[in-house]
Protein backbone atom coordinates (compact mmCIF):
# COMPACT_ATOMS: atom_id res chain seq x y z
CA UNK A 1 0.00 0.00 0.00
CA UNK A 2 1.56 3.71 -1.10
CA UNK A 3 -0.26 6.44 1.04
CA UNK A 4 0.60 9.86 1.46
CA UNK A 5 -1.01 11.92 4.71
CA UNK A 6 -1.47 15.66 4.00
CA UNK A 7 -1.81 18.14 6.33
CA UNK A 8 -0.71 21.03 7.90
CA UNK A 9 2.09 21.10 10.89
CA UNK A 10 0.78 19.77 13.92
CA UNK A 11 -2.47 18.02 12.28
CA UNK A 12 -0.97 14.46 13.50
CA UNK A 13 0.78 13.16 10.45
CA UNK A 14 3.56 11.43 12.16
CA UNK A 15 1.37 9.78 14.41
CA UNK A 16 -1.00 8.64 12.10
CA UNK A 17 1.96 7.46 10.16
CA UNK A 18 2.95 5.28 12.59
CA UNK A 19 -0.57 3.25 13.50
CA UNK A 20 -0.50 2.97 9.70
CA UNK A 21 3.26 1.57 9.47
CA UNK A 22 2.49 -0.98 12.02
CA UNK A 23 -0.87 -1.97 11.02
CA UNK A 24 0.21 -2.50 7.42
CA UNK A 25 3.91 -3.15 8.06
CA UNK A 26 5.59 -0.70 5.85
CA UNK A 27 7.56 1.98 6.63
CA UNK A 28 7.16 5.47 7.33
CA UNK A 29 8.92 8.12 5.01
CA UNK A 30 9.03 11.35 6.98
CA UNK A 31 11.14 14.54 4.58
CA UNK A 32 11.30 15.77 8.52
CA UNK A 33 12.67 13.18 10.34
CA UNK A 34 15.09 12.02 7.34
CA UNK A 35 16.43 16.16 7.26
CA UNK A 36 16.57 16.30 11.12
CA UNK A 37 18.91 13.40 10.73
CA UNK A 38 20.99 14.77 8.12
CA UNK A 39 21.44 18.31 10.27
CA UNK A 40 22.46 16.28 13.27
CA UNK A 41 25.05 14.47 11.34
CA UNK A 42 26.11 17.45 9.90
CA UNK A 43 26.11 16.02 5.84
CA UNK A 44 26.18 18.35 3.07
CA UNK A 45 22.48 18.11 2.69
CA UNK A 46 22.20 18.73 6.54
CA UNK A 47 24.03 21.57 6.56
CA UNK A 48 22.26 23.24 3.55
CA UNK A 49 18.86 22.94 5.29
CA UNK A 50 19.82 23.53 9.10
CA UNK A 51 18.94 26.83 8.53
CA UNK A 52 16.17 26.66 6.27
CA UNK A 53 14.33 24.62 8.24
CA UNK A 54 14.87 26.61 11.55
CA UNK A 55 12.87 29.27 10.28
CA UNK A 56 10.23 27.14 9.01
CA UNK A 57 10.79 27.24 5.52
CA UNK A 58 10.97 24.53 2.89
CA UNK A 59 13.84 22.87 1.86
CA UNK A 60 14.46 23.32 -1.81
CA UNK A 61 12.56 20.43 -4.08
CA UNK A 62 15.86 19.13 -5.89
CA UNK A 63 17.06 17.93 -2.45
CA UNK A 64 14.39 16.08 -0.63
CA UNK A 65 12.78 14.64 -4.16
CA UNK A 66 16.39 13.43 -4.30
CA UNK A 67 15.93 11.87 -0.73
CA UNK A 68 12.05 10.54 -1.61
CA UNK A 69 13.87 8.64 -4.42
CA UNK A 70 16.76 6.92 -2.95
CA UNK A 71 14.61 6.26 -0.14
CA UNK A 72 11.96 4.57 -2.15
CA UNK A 73 14.03 2.53 -3.72
CA UNK A 74 15.50 1.15 -0.64
CA UNK A 75 14.15 -2.82 -0.29
CA UNK A 76 12.02 -2.55 2.62
CA UNK A 77 9.58 -0.20 0.36
CA UNK A 78 8.87 -2.86 -2.43
CA UNK A 79 5.32 -3.91 0.03
CA UNK A 80 4.48 -0.06 -0.21
CA UNK A 81 5.02 3.22 1.83
CA UNK A 82 3.38 5.90 4.04
CA UNK A 83 4.80 9.38 2.92
CA UNK A 84 4.65 11.78 5.94
CA UNK A 85 5.33 15.43 5.02
CA UNK A 86 6.01 14.92 0.93
CA UNK A 87 5.17 16.04 -1.09
CA UNK A 88 4.97 19.58 -0.27
CA UNK A 89 4.99 21.61 -3.12
CA UNK A 90 3.27 20.97 -6.42
CA UNK A 91 6.80 20.82 -7.94
CA UNK A 92 7.44 17.99 -5.57
CA UNK A 93 4.02 16.44 -6.11
CA UNK A 94 4.83 16.40 -9.92
CA UNK A 95 8.42 14.77 -9.32
CA UNK A 96 6.55 12.14 -7.38
CA UNK A 97 4.56 11.03 -10.28
CA UNK A 98 7.04 10.80 -12.59
CA UNK A 99 9.29 8.96 -9.88
CA UNK A 100 6.22 6.36 -9.16
CA UNK A 101 5.59 6.42 -13.28
CA UNK A 102 9.12 5.30 -14.10
CA UNK A 103 8.53 1.96 -11.66
CA UNK A 104 5.46 1.03 -12.41
CA UNK A 105 3.99 1.94 -9.01
CA UNK A 106 0.45 4.42 -8.48
CA UNK A 107 -0.51 5.84 -5.27
CA UNK A 108 -3.58 3.85 -3.26
CA UNK A 109 -4.82 7.35 -1.49
CA UNK A 110 -3.55 10.47 -0.34
CA UNK A 111 -5.28 11.04 2.91
CA UNK A 112 -5.92 15.02 4.32
CA UNK A 113 -6.19 15.44 7.80
CA UNK A 114 -8.63 18.72 8.46
CA UNK A 115 -8.01 20.79 11.60
CA UNK A 116 -8.87 23.79 12.90
CA UNK A 117 -5.22 26.04 12.79
CA UNK A 118 -6.23 27.89 15.75
CA UNK A 119 -5.90 24.58 17.80
CA UNK A 120 -2.33 23.76 16.03
CA UNK A 121 -0.58 26.22 17.96
CA UNK A 122 -1.85 25.14 21.59
CA UNK A 123 -0.50 20.93 20.01
CA UNK A 124 3.04 22.76 19.35
CA UNK A 125 3.28 24.38 22.79
CA UNK A 126 2.30 21.12 24.43
CA UNK A 127 4.54 19.18 22.05
CA UNK A 128 7.80 21.43 23.03
CA UNK A 129 6.34 20.96 26.40
CA UNK A 130 6.23 17.21 26.57
CA UNK A 131 9.53 16.74 25.02
CA UNK A 132 11.35 17.74 28.47
CA UNK A 133 14.02 19.94 27.21
CA UNK A 134 14.90 18.75 23.55
CA UNK A 135 12.68 21.17 21.76
CA UNK A 136 12.46 21.43 17.82
CA UNK A 137 14.24 24.61 16.69
CA UNK A 138 10.89 24.71 14.27
CA UNK A 139 8.77 24.45 17.36
CA UNK A 140 7.80 27.65 18.61
CA UNK A 141 5.07 29.73 17.81
CA UNK A 142 6.39 32.04 15.79
CA UNK A 143 8.57 29.34 13.68
CA UNK A 144 4.82 27.61 13.72
CA UNK A 145 2.92 30.56 12.05
CA UNK A 146 5.83 31.11 9.41
CA UNK A 147 5.21 26.85 8.49
CA UNK A 148 1.16 27.32 8.35
CA UNK A 149 2.01 30.06 6.09
CA UNK A 150 3.87 27.91 3.97
CA UNK A 151 1.38 25.46 4.06
CA UNK A 152 -1.17 27.29 3.08
CA UNK A 153 0.53 29.12 0.27
CA UNK A 154 2.76 25.79 -1.25
CA UNK A 155 1.34 22.75 0.36
CA UNK A 156 -2.49 23.53 0.42
CA UNK A 157 -2.74 23.48 -3.69
CA UNK A 158 -2.16 19.68 -3.60
CA UNK A 159 -5.45 18.86 -2.13
CA UNK A 160 -6.38 19.83 -5.57
CA UNK A 161 -4.15 18.05 -7.15
CA UNK A 162 -4.82 14.83 -5.53
CA UNK A 163 -8.25 15.65 -5.61
CA UNK A 164 -8.10 15.82 -9.35
CA UNK A 165 -7.01 11.99 -9.49
CA UNK A 166 -9.94 10.66 -7.51
CA UNK A 167 -7.47 9.36 -4.55
CA UNK A 168 -7.92 11.88 -1.98
CA UNK A 169 -9.65 11.19 0.77
CA UNK A 170 -10.29 13.39 3.95
CA UNK A 171 -10.69 12.89 7.73
CA UNK A 172 -11.71 15.01 10.20
CA UNK A 173 -8.19 15.47 12.35
CA UNK A 174 -9.48 16.92 15.26
CA UNK A 175 -10.78 13.84 16.81
CA UNK A 176 -9.34 12.15 19.64
CA UNK A 177 -6.33 10.06 17.67
CA UNK A 178 -7.92 6.84 17.78
CA UNK A 179 -10.82 7.71 16.11
CA UNK A 180 -9.02 9.74 13.55
CA UNK A 181 -6.91 5.74 13.20
CA UNK A 182 -10.12 4.33 12.86
CA UNK A 183 -11.47 6.61 10.36
CA UNK A 184 -8.60 6.29 8.12
CA UNK A 185 -8.63 2.38 8.44
CA UNK A 186 -12.24 2.10 7.92
CA UNK A 187 -11.67 4.45 4.02
CA UNK A 188 -8.74 2.33 3.39
CA UNK A 189 -10.58 -1.04 3.91
CA UNK A 190 -13.81 0.45 1.86
CA UNK A 191 -11.21 1.41 -0.81
CA UNK A 192 -9.34 -1.89 -0.90
CA UNK A 193 -12.84 -4.03 -1.34
CA UNK A 194 -13.87 -1.45 -4.10
CA UNK A 195 -10.31 -1.50 -5.64
CA UNK A 196 -11.41 -5.65 -5.50
CA UNK A 197 -15.26 -5.42 -7.21
CA UNK A 198 -13.76 -3.17 -10.03
CA UNK A 199 -11.16 -5.76 -11.00
P1 LIG B 1 5.83 19.65 10.49
O1 LIG B 1 5.60 19.33 11.92
O2 LIG B 1 5.96 21.11 10.23
O3 LIG B 1 4.88 18.97 9.58
P2 LIG B 1 8.14 18.16 9.39
O4 LIG B 1 8.89 17.36 10.36
O5 LIG B 1 7.34 17.45 8.36
O6 LIG B 1 7.28 19.18 10.23
O7 LIG B 1 9.14 19.17 8.61
C1 LIG B 1 9.97 20.04 9.30
C2 LIG B 1 10.73 20.95 8.32
O8 LIG B 1 11.52 20.13 7.45
C3 LIG B 1 9.86 21.78 7.38
O9 LIG B 1 9.41 22.97 7.98
C4 LIG B 1 10.83 22.01 6.22
O10 LIG B 1 11.79 23.00 6.54
C5 LIG B 1 11.56 20.68 6.13
N1 LIG B 1 10.87 19.75 5.21
C6 LIG B 1 10.28 18.57 5.55
N2 LIG B 1 9.73 17.98 4.48
C7 LIG B 1 9.96 18.81 3.43
C8 LIG B 1 9.62 18.79 2.06
N3 LIG B 1 8.92 17.78 1.53
N4 LIG B 1 10.04 19.83 1.29
C9 LIG B 1 10.74 20.85 1.80
N5 LIG B 1 11.08 20.95 3.08
C10 LIG B 1 10.70 19.95 3.90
Amino acid sequence: MRLILLGPPGAGKGTQAKVLMDANNIPQLSTGDMLRAAVKAETPVGLKAKDIMARGDLVPDAVVNQIVADRIDMADCARGFILDGFPRTVAQAEALDSLLAERGLALDAVVELQVDEEALAARVENRAAESGGEVRADDTVEALRHRLKVYREQTAPLIDHYRATGKLVSVDGMQAIDDVSAQIADILASEGSQAQVAG
